[in-house]
């Protein structure tokens, strides 16, 4: 055995009494000298002791009821501190259960780091039936950015530098590092091990887009008639936010904010294209895409969306793979989004010429034409409540209360509430992401409120509530300035679906009529509302976010109301033998 600790103790020498340090404080001493804060976990084995200890010395570690909910909320932490949110799990059905939000990260660009323990190497890798034996490694792989394993306690300091590096620089993404139970309880010399330890620095290095590509960019900005920025989540995670309110304003470019990019620039900012979203989409000759990728979300950059009108593209990215990923891009700007914006400002000069008024008046009509046809059924007083009447008055809620932070997660009710409810303010709107994801809601809640002292009100559809509904209780154990609100219409998509054959169960989209969510809150002393107007919808939020208590309005909402798959029902197979 060479390990200087061991022997010193074997060799019973009456010398000074050693210092010793083990693998669980390795852990926490490595984590704290990189400035992480907050774990979210779930305690088993053999992590236990570990979330203790790293309690006891001082970080803030949240238990949630299941490691989805403690992923999903180590994912949205990443997004809103550009640091990577860490998840601690359990082996085998933990570490699974924790996999889908680690791949959601790496899915959505958020840096995370799950941090799982796990089994016996050599009993693992002969098979021979350890306790929750799995190989994690091999499995988590594919689903993220980078995969570690440390074996010596010594690593441990490197190990926890090389997770952190890998989620936050260039894209960042979704780290996995496994820990089996054998390390933590290794023993070594601490003042040894002090000196193991590793401070990341500049973990997300700066990365200056070549001049050339900065000239090439303004050349073809410069050549538009109708051009048309499009910003995306990552605009929103690279903080940079005045410089990219000096381009959009010094351009005067109309533009167009993604889901959470939403509130970068507020969203009643006169060069805001989004109640004109069809129209700048189709009518445009050159969209600048900035930390937006030419996914599923923006229908690949062609078809029926995109018009007829040739485009060509200037996307700022990143990542070099993202260029050409969909269609042909005509000025790839590669590098941060800050070091990019800035120059193209500076390039950009003193005499920058507008873009033709011909075009930004034509989006200011469309826009200002859709918004007055939108007014009057925002202010409807329905019973029971419609979307669009329960939204309005949410609507109103955010704009007195514009630091709240809206979680939003559903199918008709993200896909209304996407366009309704203008946001004011960068990084307040947290949504369900590049996959669409159900079951994001109340982890992302959690994290929102822990990261940023800020009140949230997490606006759910009743199905995908189900999904994180347990943490309700995770919310109230730590007293969380959380409002959930319920858009409760009884089932999927909407609570009237028949089930075609006859037989005694009901529907596969319908849930059980009436439900009370409002009581589940009050099951774990938070306080429950029950709201049949958009009227005492309103009262209820904005008395539970003055209160800064867990609390969960239950708004019942027409179980007519709402269309199959919200507005991407067309993605949908449709059945040549049974039609719909
Ligand atoms: P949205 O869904 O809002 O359109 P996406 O998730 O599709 O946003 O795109 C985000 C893009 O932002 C990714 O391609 C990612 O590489 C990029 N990105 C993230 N952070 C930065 C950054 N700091 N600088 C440049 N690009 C970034
Ligand atoms: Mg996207």
């Amino acid at each position: 055995m060479s390990d200087p600790a061991l022997d010193t103790l074997a060799s019973g020498e009456a010398a000074e009494p050693q210092e010793l340090t083990d693998g669980f404080h390795l852990v926490i001493d490595a984590l704290k000298l990189n400035d992480i804060e907050t774990i979210y976990n779930v305690p088993g084995i053999p992590i236990t002791d570990l979330g203790r200890y790293m309690q006891a010395e001082g970080l803030r570690v949240l238990s949630f009821r299941h490691e989805q909910h403690a992923g999903y909320a180590a994912a949205i932490a990443g997004f809103l501190t550009q640091k990577p949110g860490i998840c601690l799990t359990v082996s085998a059905p933990g570490f699974l259960n924790g996999l889908t939000s680690l791949a959601h990260a790496t899915t959505n660009c958020y840096p995370m780091i799950l941090i799982s323990g796990s089994s016996e190497r050599e009993i693992v890798d002969l098979q021979q039936g350890d306790y929750e034996e799995m190989d994690q490694l091999a499995i988590a792989k594919p689903l993220c950015k980078a995969a570690y394993r440390i074996l010596h306690a010594e690593d441990i300091g490197i190990g926890i530098a090389r997770a952190i590096r890998a989620a936050v620089s260039g894209r960042p993404g979704g780290v996995y590092l496994d820990l089996p139970a054998k390390l933590l309880g290794q023993v070594m010399d601490a003042e040894a091990g002090r000196k193991s330890l590793v401070k990341v620095i500049d973990a997300a290095p700066a990365q200056i887009p070549a001049p050339e590509a900065v000239k090439r960019a303004l050349e073809v900005l410069k050549g538009a008639k109708k051009p048309l920025i499009i910003l995306g989540k990552g605009a929103a995670y690279a903080q940079v936010d005045d410089d990219i309110r000096a381009l959009v304003e010094k351009s005067g470019i109309p533009y167009l904010p993604m889901s959470m990019a939403k509130g970068l620039l507020p969203d009643d900012h006169p060069q805001s294209a989004g109640p004109a979203r069809s129209l700048v989409l189709k009518e445009s000759d050159v969209v600048m895409l900035i930390g937006a990728r030419l996914n599923w979300l923006l229908s690949h950059g062609k078809g029926k969306q995109w018009g007829t009108e040739p485009k060509k593209f200037v996307q700022i990215d990143i990542d070099p793979r993202e260029m050409d990923s969909n269609v042909e891009i005509a000025a790839p700007l590669v590098g941060d989004i800050g070091s990019c914006v800035s120059a193209l400002v500076k390039g950009m000069g003193d005499n920058w010429t507008a873009p033709p008024a011909e075009w930004t008046s034509a989006v200011k009509e469309k826009k200002d034409g859709n918004i007055a046809k939108m007014a009057p059924r925002l202010r409807n007083n329905n019973v029971p409540m419609d979307f669009h009447g329960a939204l309005g008055a949410l609507k109103d809620v955010i704009a007195e209360n514009q630091d709240v932070i809206l979680v939003n997660e559903g199918a008709n009710t993200l896909d209304f509430a996407r366009s309704i409810i203008d946001m004011y303010k960068p990084r307040k709107r947290l949504d369900v992401g590049t996959w669409g994801v159900m079951g994001i809601g109340m982890g992302q809640a959690v994290a929102a409120a822990v990261e940023t002292g800020c009140p949230v009100l997490a606006v759910e559809g009743d199905s995908a509530f189900g999904f994180s509904g347990m943490e309700i209780e995770t919310i109230c154990r730590y007293n969380l300035p959380v409002c959930v609100v319920v858009f409760n219409n009884g089932g999927i998509y909407r609570g009237t679906d028949v089930n075609p054959s006859g037989s005694s169960d009901v529907a596969t989209t319908v849930f059980v009529k009436d439900s009370r969510y409002d009581k589940m809150m009050e099951a774990f002393g938070g306080v429950g509302y029950y709201a049949t107007s958009p009227d005492e919808l309103s009262r209820a939020v904005k008395e539970a976010l003055a209160s800064g208590k867990p609390s969960l309005v239950n708004a019942v909402i027409d179980e007519k109301a709402g269309t199959e798959s919200g507005r991407i029902g067309n993605l949908n197979p449709q059945s040549v033998v049974s039609k719909k």
